[in-house]
């Protein structure tokens, strides 16, 4: 600091440097460059202003003179931001430059006398500071002189930034609610009780006020509602009024013809609010078309109502069930059919109509079904109120929703007894007449025998030839009647294993060369063969090798090639048979072994066959706990394979 200052200090020492930022900034200001002049020269009012606005915490700005020459306190700072210190001592049109000729009037008012207040001016705050606009209530206030004239004037700004941006919050968030109103289409009103009045949003008057004219009364609304719902609405609104503050209502009503909003259905939710401030308590209610909704609602129960009347006038039992698997609805014949309610049915005594012997595999499948979303495909007993069990074929396939999980399982339940009943003659005839083509065909295979030893080697060549035909035929004949036997004994249950422990190389042997000469054209050899000797039935063990030898040949071309085989690979003795005939389709591979399954084509036709054989083969394998299976592809040959597991019954032979 300058001695020439410090002498100022010493002789007008109203200012304190130590009071803080701006007496130490003014002090050291070149005012004699201003229309002020030295401090020294102020006037004792601006010297005295200046001080008490030094003192004050409030932000104060003095505005000086002719030409307004600008001084401020400390609180002005964060005001100015880094306007400061370049409006020190200037001028109003210096500071305002473009902007003075709107701020003019208010300085001219004020400096002939009058006070002015300007609410919520926005004041955009420096960068330095948090970049944001501020608010400020300004008090302008003349300051006076000896003469009464105001030389300058005090201008306190109260920062109101925080009040006001809670009311712009206000006004977005009713800005924000009223649009979601809107968007939710939802029509509004507050009911006050003391005086009967509502106010209500433009929807709500769009929707009952005829032409749109607002609705300002509840009463007048209640009559533009369809009776007698009006009277229930009515009587909800004044309970909830009448209720404890929270109170909630909800009630659905519809508007009559000629209203715009003709027949339509609504629902009204109310709350009732406490009284706040001077607001008095009332009633705040939304209204809600809800004729689309109502709609839906009714198509469903509609078709639903058909599904009902379909699947009931059904003789077939139709079901459903829930995605857990539970049933939820049984078609009228099925509870007919079984005296359970439709309350049974819910508490899951469906299962109880399931043949006990029928249940495990029952519960298994459909779990499986369950759990991979798959058709269920299942025959099982279901017993009657009478308690009656009948066959039934039952059916399921899941519906999916949008996202592919499953909503429901819809199943049917057909009565297959009179099958089931026809099969059950069909066996026992198959039963009868094998046994009864046996008896027969045994007498004659004797005979033919005598025969042949009589005159085998007679002179008779008609004689010779005709009954090495007869023999052919008869043993074709005897092998026909031998699978319809066996197929009858499996079909019974009875098709007995008679195990013994045997060779398999000298099964093989003999099975090979026997076949040999059944079939002298073909060629028949044994291929790598293990010596071995198992416990099993050696005789339906060869009638399986048999019967694939038998095939081999019946479905090559002449002269068939084909080779017997067996090995031990993984704990499984293996057997084989390999040909290079007709071979299989892919399509018919996943069928063969079924019973009575042969392939349709020309020459399948030519030979001899119930398509049996290989059923019965399964069958007799199955009775081993072993395997059955094929490798074939068409018109390039066949190879079967059936596998026996190698236990503590089999014996390596030395
Ligand atoms: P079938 O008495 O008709 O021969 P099988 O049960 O033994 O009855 O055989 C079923 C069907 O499988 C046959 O009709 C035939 O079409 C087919 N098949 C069986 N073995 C062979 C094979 N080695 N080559 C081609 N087709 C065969």
């Amino acid at each position: 600091m300058s001695g020439k200052r410090a002498s100022v200090l010493d002789s007008f020492s109203f200012l304190d440097v130590d009071k803080g930022f701006m007496a130490r900034a003014i002090l050291e200001y070149p005012w004699e460059t201003t229309a002020l002049g030295s401090i020294e020269s102020w006037h004792p009012n601006l010297k005295s202003m200046v001080q008490m606005i030094l003192d004050n915490p409030i932000a104060m700005y003095i505005a000086w003179g002719p030409e307004h020459t600008h001084l401020y306190n400390d609180a002005c700072l964060s005001i100015l931001g880094n306007r400061h210190p370049s409006s020190l001592g200037k001028t109003s049109q210096e500071i305002f430059g473009s902007d003075w000729e709107n701020v003019q009037p208010t300085f001219d008012a004020v400096m002939t006398g009058g006070s002015m207040m300007v609410h919520d001016f926005k004041f955009e705050v420096a960068p330095h500071t948090s970049g944001d606009s501020n608010y400020y209530n300004l008090a302008f206030s003349p300051i006076r002189i000896e003469s009464g004239k105001p030389a300058g004037m005090l201008l306190i700004a109260k920062d109101v930034t925080a009040k006001k941006r809670m009311e712009l919050a206000l006004a977005q968030s009713n800005e924000r609610l009223s649009f979601a109103l809107e968007a939710a289409e939802l029509a509004t009103f507050e009911y006050f009780m003391k005086d009967d009045s509502i106010l209500a949003n433009e929807l709500f008057n769009s929707w009952f006020g005829g032409d749109g004219a607002p609705i300002l009364t509840l009463e007048a609304w209640l009559e533009k509602l369809a009776k007698p719902k009006a009277a229930l609405v009515a009587a909800a609104i004044n309970d909830c009024s009448k209720g404890q503050e929270g109170a909630r209502f909800e009630i659905d009503f519809e508007t009559p013809e000629g209203t715009e909003k003709a027949r339509k259905e609504m629902r009204l939710k109310g709350l009732k609010l406490p009284a706040l401030g001077d607001r008095s308590p009332r009633v705040i209610a939304a209204i809600e078309d809800i004729t689309a909704e109502k709609l839906e609602q009714r198509k469903l129960i509609e078709s639903e109502k058909r599904f009902r009347l379909l699947a009931d006038s059904l003789p077939e039992f139709v079901w459903i069930a829930d995605a857990q698997g539970a049933s939820i609805y049984w078609n009228k014949s099925m509870l007919e059919y079984t005296g359970l309610s439709e309350a049974d049915v819910k508490l899951r005594k469906g299962i109880s109509i399931v043949h006990p012997d029928d249940v495990e595999a029952n519960m298994k499948l459909w779990n499986n079904s369950l759990l991979n979303m798959k058709d269920f495909l299942f025959e099982h007993r279901f017993k009657s109120k009478e308690g009656v069990y009948r066959w039934h074929l039952s059916r399921a396939t899941p519906q999916f929703d949008d996202e592919g999980n499953v909503q429901r399982w819809v199943g049917s339940s057909t009565d297959i007894q009179s099958i089931k009943d026809k099969e059950a003659h069909k066996d026992f005839f198959i039963s009868m007449a094998s046994h009864e083509l046996n008896t027969p065909l045994t007498t004659v295979k004797g005979y033919v025998q005598i025969l042949r030893e009589t005159y085998m080697n007679g002179s008779d060549d008609l004689l010779n030839m005709s009954l090495k035909t007869i023999d052919k035929q008869v043993a074709t004949l005897t092998k026909l009647i031998s699978d319809l036997l066996d197929l009858s004994k499996i079909r019974m249950g009875s098709l007995g294993l008679e195990c013994t422990e045997f060779d398999v190389r000298k099964m093989l042997t003999e099975v090979v060369c026997s076949m040999s000469h059944s079939y002298p054209d073909a060629s028949i050899e044994l291929g790598r063969v293990e010596t071995l000797k198992i416990f099993a039935d050696e005789c339906r063990i060869s009638q399986v090798v048999i019967n694939f030898i038998t095939n081999a040949v019946k479905y090559s071309h002449s002269p068939a090639a084909i080779r017997v085989s067996s090995w031990i690979d993984e704990g499984q003795l293996i057997f084989s048979v390999k040909d290079d005939g007709i071979g299989i389709s892919a399509e018919d591979q996943k069928h063969i072994f079924e019973r009575f399954y042969r392939v349709e084509g020309k020459s399948e036709k030519t030979f001899p066959g119930f398509g049996i054989g290989l059923n019965i083969a399964a069958e007799i394998v199955k009775q081993h706990n072993g395997k059955i299976w094929l490798e074939s592809e068409l018109g390039k040959g066949s190879t079967f394979y059936f596998c026996l597991p190698v236990s503590s019954s089999f014996t390596l032979g030395k």
